[in-house]
């Protein structure tokens, strides 16, 4: 089935026309409607919209339309709610938005659409990406594909679980604390946080603008590495991103890892760990090693402080970010006698409980008196975090951990207890903190119920080659990767 293929699969059947992208676009739409009424991981499509996207492709591909420039040629791309598509809508997983329609592409999407990419869909997200488990979103509550009885993480949890069930061939998503990366190590599919200003955030409703990194959700690892190209690069529009050469990502995937050297940090085997993720860990860097990786044992001494400094730096920024949605400019609005009174009915009725807790949070730590024993601090015990990283890095080429301290976890089991919530992006926080790139990649299952492991490379800043290089390598000699879930079965009981 054409919705089961990779990227890289379907635009080589696309190139020689034995199939049309009509066809692989209406292929998503059929498992849509068949899955999604279980999955939800889409909040709403545009089937009209997709397919004359994809009837445009078909013709740039009768006309000669060359693949090296246009990569993603007839490929169906969907996309977290919290990325401006022009005309379409976009609620970022909350009400406050109401009717909002984008005015304008992000450039993330424009760049899609360049590289002849068919861009539909708004997958959902807890509320403006503040959550690990999708139970924040205001509209519906996304399931995991391997057990619907549990949570597809978060917050891109609609963007993970619409990969692994099948219903797009590649997703976009944003990752501020771990939102790529743990859903993708949740559900099964490779998911990667580019290095701060790699990828331009125009466009990109803001959560934490000096965490935020927009990037994909793909079935392999070259997938991964196909959209990379296309997204990154600097962007006038982003004062952010940076002017570093784009490079041809799929083509350093040469299989070889040898004698490149891993750091082991000693400070993430913690007690919270499960034992069989850890198992599956300790298995993956045993594979690693036998494909001619050297492991070395690395320290990462501010590693305990990274949450905590995480929950001060993020709520800070969103409290002034989340300003903008006031009932005057943007989407719904409650009528008050006065401004004041319209600003909180609007915002009391619009946001969630989430989202109030954090912007609470951010306004109490940026408050005269507060600032400096809170938010100047957390600034500076960040920059500790990120000197960690740099010395590592003096020492080995990339960082193996796991993704995620347990699998996914049930429906409502942690959604009580906000800092319970909080520990499952243990592992992932630190890679936003210190702005460097982190990628996950499948390694193996819990046994019962059998719930995909991930497994997480950490890398220099601009280092996303040689991450992609690895864990390519490390993919293509297990297998994990090809392991589905078997949605249909589910669904037909
Ligand atoms: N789960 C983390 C949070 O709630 C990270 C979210 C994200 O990366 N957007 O803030």
């Amino acid at each position: 089935m054409l919705n089961q293929l990779t990227i890289f699969e379907l635009t080589a059947r696309l190139a020689k026309r034995d199939v049309s992208a009509r066809e692989a676009m209406q292929a998503c739409l059929d498992r849509i409607q068949r899955v999604d009424n279980q999955i939800k991981a889409f909040i709403s499509y545009d089937a009209a919209d997709a397919l004359a996207q994809a009837d445009a492709a078909d013709k740039a591909l009768a006309d000669g339309a060359k693949h090296e420039q246009r990569p993603l040629l007839g490929v169906p791309v969907a996309i977290k709610d919290v990325l401006a598509v022009k005309n379409q809508p976009m609620n970022c997983g909350s009400k406050i938005l109401g009717k909002f329609i984008s005015p304008y592409d992000a450039t993330v999407i424009e760049k899609l659409k360049g590289a002849g990419a068919i861009v539909f869909g708004r997958l959902n997200m807890d509320e403006f990406a503040m959550g690990s488990s999708t139970e924040n979103s205001a509209f519906q509550l996304t399931v995991n594909p391997w057990d619907t009885s549990r949570i597809p993480g978060g917050s891109s949890g609609g963007s993970a679980a619409a990969v692994v069930a099948d219903e797009a061939i590649a997703t976009l998503g944003s990752d501020t604390g771990g939102s790529i990366r743990q859903p993708a190590a949740l559900c099964g599919c490779v998911g990667l946080k580019p290095t701060y200003g790699r990828v331009s955030r125009y466009g990109l409703v803001a959560f934490a603008s000096s965490l935020d990194q927009i990037g994909s959700f793909t079935k392999d690892v070259r997938d991964t590495a196909t959209i990379l190209g296309v997204i990154s690069g600097h962007d006038p529009r982003d004062s952010t991103s940076i002017p570093q050469p784009v490079t041809n990502y799929a083509a350093a995937l040469d299989g070889n890892v040898k004698g490149l050297k891993l750091g082991l940090p000693k400070e993430y085997m913690i007690g919270g760990l499960d034992p069989e993720v850890k198992a599956a860990v300790d298995a993956a860097v045993r594979q690693l090693q036998k494909l001619g990786a050297e492991l070395v044992e690395i320290s990462l001494p501010h590693t305990d402080y990274a949450a905590a400094t995480y929950y001060i730096i993020a709520p800070a920024e969103a409290s002034a970010n989340l300003a903008r949605f006031d009932g005057i400019r943007y989407g719904a609005r409650v009528d008050g006698t006065d401004p004041i009174e319209l600003y909180s009915k609007t915002r009391g009725a619009g946001f969630g409980a989430e989202v109030k807790r954090r912007i609470i949070l951010g306004t109490y730590v940026l408050s005269s008196g507060y600032h400096d024993a809170y938010y100047l601090r957390a600034q500076k015990v960040r920059t500790l975090i990120r000197q960690d990283f740099l010395k590592a890095f003096e020492q080995v080429d990339a960082i193996v951990t796991p993704t995620t301290p347990t699998a996914a976890f049930k429906i409502g089991e942690k959604s009580d207890d906000p800092l319970q919530m909080y520990l499952s992006d243990i592992f992932t926080i630190s890679c936003n903190l210190a702005g460097i790139c982190g990628l996950s990649v499948p390694c193996g299952f819990m046994k019962s119920p059998k719930l995909p492991v991930g497994l997480q490379f950490l890398g220099k800043p601009f280092g996303e080659e040689t991450i992609l290089k690895i864990a390519h390598a490390y993919e293509q000699s297990t297998g994990w990767h090809q392991e589905k879930p078997a949605l249909e079965v589910v669904n037909a009981g």
